[in-house]
Formats: structure tokens, C-alpha cells, sequence
């Protein structure tokens, strides 16, 4: 199911990841524990291998949105970098990921101390990065096959919650599932673009929020799949 990288394709991956890193930080990102996290992580063992693998590993450290099955796409580098950097996480914190997807934004989580529970509405998205992450060495992931919007109220509150699909509008779910003091990181708008919310929760029923610039995701469908 997985394919083989040998030592040589590892020393090539590496180098690549390096100026992947170097992009990013042009690019604003300065979260050390960030950057290291896509250092390390085989960003090409993420995709969809069934097609077009050579062409795909070509473009596996730059900055692109690429296909991972079921018609979804694995994040930018740049947007998973800065997302992740605006969760302001601690080790030891519980983080609830809404989208799955291959996986690679779990793994950086992960990398980050944080103690993941991630839902994925596609079921062979779910199962198959469900097996994937363990295989990788990420044992630790929570994973569920759900609905997004609705989070995991058994597993409620969550110190950070990052959604990486556009969302139409705010999930009140999602934000009663935060802890007070937490921080949601999620895209939001209908159109082509969408607009990056920073949601700081300031108490029960209030929260403080940034806009920080425009991004392009797959929509946050409703129900599962
Ligand atoms: N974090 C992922 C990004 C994948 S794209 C990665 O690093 O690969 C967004 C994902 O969100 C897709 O896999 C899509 O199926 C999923 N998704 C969309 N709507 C959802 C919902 N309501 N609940 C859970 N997952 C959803």
C-alpha cells in the first residue's frame, strides 16, 4: 500500500524540505517548532500514490495545493505552516483537527506536543490515513469518521480547534467546544476565497477575532460522506 523510500530518495526529500523551509520564512513564518515539524515530515509519502506519482513528487515541497483522493487536496505548506502557528500550541494541549485528509497537517500537530482528535466525512480518506499516520510512527491521533460541524462533544473542551475546509460561517459547535481562553483557527467564506479567522475565546459566551488575509480551501461539506 505504501511505497519504499530508500536512503538516497531520503537524502534528495531532505534537501528539498530544507528550501521548503527556507520559502516559508520568506514568506513570514517564525515559529521555530513549526518550521522544524516541515523539516521533518515526508511531505511526499502524503498523496494520493495511486496517480500520477512521479509527477506529484516533483511538487511535493513546493508551495501547492495537491491531490490526496476523493476529489480533496492536502494544504499548501504555506497554509498549513501558518495556520498551525496562529494555534499558538503547547505541548500537552488537545487539539480538535475538523478535515483529515491525508493527514500531513495531523502529523505537524502531532510534531507540536499536541494530542490530536481529527474527523475526517470521507470515509476512504478516514480509513486510509487512518492506518497511514500509525505506519509513519504517529501513534498517538485520535481519529473519527463524522461530521465536522457537529465536533466531538464526548471529548469536549478542546484547548484549539483548526478546521481545514472553508466554511460557510461559524460553527457554533465547534465554538462551544473550546475551552475559555482556547484559540479556533478557521477559513471562512463561500466564494473561490476565503478569509482566515483567529477566534480567541474570551469567556462562555464571548470571543475576540482577527482576519488575517485570504485563502483558498475545498468547502466544509455537511454530513458525512
Ligand atoms: N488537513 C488536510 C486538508 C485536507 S482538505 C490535509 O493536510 O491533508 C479538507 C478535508 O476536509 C477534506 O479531506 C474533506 O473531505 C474534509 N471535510 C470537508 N468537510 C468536512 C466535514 N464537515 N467534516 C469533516 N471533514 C470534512
Amino acid at each position: 500500500m505504501f511505497y519504499h523510500v530508500s536512503k538516497e530518495d531520503e537524502y534528495l526529500f531532505q534537501g528539498k524540505r530544507r528550501r521548503l523551509v527556507e520559502q516559508l520564512k520568506l514568506k513570514g513564518i517564525i515559529d521555530e517548532a513549526v518550521l522544524k515539524a516541515i523539516e521533518k515530515i515526508p511531505r511526499h509519502l502524503f498523496f494520493d500514490q495511486s496517480t500520477a506519482r512521479p509527477a506529484m513528487l516533483e511538487h511535493a515541497y513546493s508551495d501547492k495545493a495537491l491531490p490526496i483522493g476523493a476529489g480533496q487536496t492536502i494544504s499548501h505548506p504555506f497554509t498549513v505552516a501558518f495556520q498551525t502557528e496562529k494555534l499558538e500550541i503547547k505541548s500537552g494541549e488537545k487539539v480538535l483537527e475538523i478535515g483529515s485528509g491525508c493527514g500531513y497537517q495531523t502529523a505537524v500537530l502531532v510534531e507540536m506536543g499536541a494530542k490530536v482528535f481529527t474527523i475526517e466525512r470521507q470515509k476512504s480518506l478516514y480509513d486510509k490515513t487512518k492506518l497511514f499516520l500509525p505506519y509513519l510512527g504517529y501513534k498517538s491521533v485520535r481519529f473519527f469518521y463524522g461530521d465536522g460541524y457537529k465536533g466531538l462533544p464526548q471529548h469536549a473542551p478542546f484547548d484549539k480547534i483548526i478546521v481545514t475546509a472553508g466554511a460557510p460561517y461559524l460553527p457554533n459547535d465547534l465554538l462551544v467546544q473550546l475551552k475559555t481562553g482556547g484559540i479556533m483557527v478557521i477559513p471562512i467564506g463561500e466564494g473561490e476565497q476565503q478569509e482566515m479567522y483567529i477566534l480567541r475565546k474570551t469567556s462562555d459566551s464571548t470571543f475576540e477575532r482577527q482576519v488575517l488575509g485570504k485563502f483558498k480551501f475545498v468547502p466544509l461539506l455537511q454530513n458525512k460522506a
